[in-house]
């Protein structure tokens, strides 16, 4: 079984619009309330509130309170869970010696949504035609139009009512058997490029892939509306001498959503480059090799949320792209491999020779030129075939970690692939 989100956008008409507004801050208003209670608790006990605790109490505020009655009880509870699962994050880190900050009142501003633990109780899903759109019922609102697409049909099991940039959407788990997704049949290698997307060697010869032609006007887009809204908020604190809770005009807020709204924007539009990129190499290629991340690349968000929004594109896509082959691969029972960069030195070894140069390359030697065998060609070039050689030596049975490849690449499946690529010793 394999859990798959799927993000639906939601089209509520006016007055199921307020109705979501009015819940969400209901919710806001029962985070912040039992995170009140769990303070108080403790001051007053030495004890803390367990999850199960507040899930009694909120039994008792469900009595007094009619308009929390009127919600879905597991909704709240999911709610409730979130905060104990705050808590949960706050303790680990002070146990790991960290000094976290306190879970946090929250404002309705900032508010993220609410969650359903189980389909058919307070919401449900009809998608329409080949699972794509349809509608989205829930329970107080009566049925909302939604927009999206799950790649791969399944049964709906928790959903995320989330609000952003003013927009409402649905984010739901879904749960799926199979998958049933055809690999391809021949070998390749892929490296990551400065300038291009990315190469890729096979042993019919060098390929790459450009980044999607409008990434670069719109992170330039991006990137201007960004410092407009820091102008505007430079100015509203100089001119109200406040560096926090200074007035937001409607002009600066206009401009803070413009941007809320185009970055989410460029953000869908390159995962889906990624998907679409990553499911033609799956489908392409049988046997898959790439060079393992650094892990200080892929720890992305952790700690520094002060990372330009461009960036934020740019930086997560490898690790993103990365993920996105292996789930593919995995779910095709093809053949994926990272490479061990330190191990391997993609960049530095020669692909013809496999030696290592005796100066160190730098970023800017674009070009890569053997000392030892004469060997030229472009940086990019030579790295991609150095994961190729190293991705047809995996195969031929050279030792490394992990699954040996043997195993599954005389397996039934592959079969067939003895005959059809016969540059993979076997
Ligand atoms: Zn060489």
């Amino acid at each position: 079984m394999l859990n798959r989100k799927v993000t639906y956008r939601l089209y509520p008409n006016a007055a199921q619009s307020e109705q979501m507004g009015e819940m969400l801050g209901l919710h806001q208003r029962l985070y912040n309330t039992a995170l009140e209670e769990r303070i108080r608790v403790y001051k007053e006990t030495g004890k803390g509130l367990s999850f199960a605790d507040q899930c009694k109490v909120l039994t008792q505020w469900r009595k007094a309170v009619p308009a929390l009655a009127g919600l879905n009880a597991q909704s709240e509870q999911v709610t409730l869970k979130r905060l104990h699962l705050a808590f949960q994050h706050f303790f680990r880190r002070v146990k790991n010696g960290e000094t976290p900050g306190f879970p946090r009142f929250k404002s309705i501003h900032r508010y993220p949504g609410w969650g359903y633990k189980t389909h058919g109780d307070g919401w449900k899903l009809h998608p329409g035609e080949n699972v794509a759109h349809g509608k989205l019922y829930l329970q107080g609102l009566g049925h909302i139009p939604i927009r999206g697409k799950a790649r791969t049909a399944g049964t709906p099991v928790t959903c995320e009512i989330i609000h952003k940039a003013g927009q409402w959407y649905a984010s739901v788990t879904l749960e799926i058997e199979t998958v049933q997704r055809a690999h391809g049949t021949k070998i390749g290698a892929f490296d990551w490029g400065l300038t291009e997307f990315m190469t890729i060697a096979t042993p019919e010869g060098i390929e790459t892939v450009s980044n999607p032609r409008h990434l670069k006007t719109q992170l330039a887009e991006l990137k201007r509306l960004g410092q407009t809204v820091s102008r505007k908020i430079r100015m509203a604190q100089s001119l109200s001498g406040r560096q926090r809770g200074f007035p937001v005009s409607a002009s600066l807020r206009k401009a803070i959503r413009h941007l809320a709204r185009l970055h989410a924007k460029v953000a869908r539009q390159h995962k889906d480059f990624l998907h679409r990129t990553s499911a033609g190499l799956v489908k392409r290629f049988g046997a898959i090799g790439t060079e393992s991340l650094a892990v200080k690349n892929m720890v992305h968000g952790g700690g520094t949320h002060k990372k330009g929004l461009n960036r934020e594109i740019h930086a997560a896509s490898p690790a993103v792209f990365l993920q996105m082959t292996r789930t593919k691969a995995e779910e095709a029972g093809s053949w994926y491999e990272e490479a061990p960069t330190r191990e391997i030195k993609p960049t530095q070894r020669c692909h013809a020779c496999w030696k290592l140069p005796d100066e160190k390359k730098t970023l800017s030697d674009r070009q890569h030129q053997c000392p030892h065998c004469g060997v030229t060609c472009g940086r990019d070039e030579n790295a991609a075939l150095v994961l190729l050689r190293w991705l047809e030596m995996r195969l031929a049975g050279a030792s490394g970690s992990g699954r040996e490849p043997s195993e599954v690449w005389s397996g039934g499946r592959f079969a067939a692939m003895k005959h059809e690529t016969p540059a993979i010793a076997i």
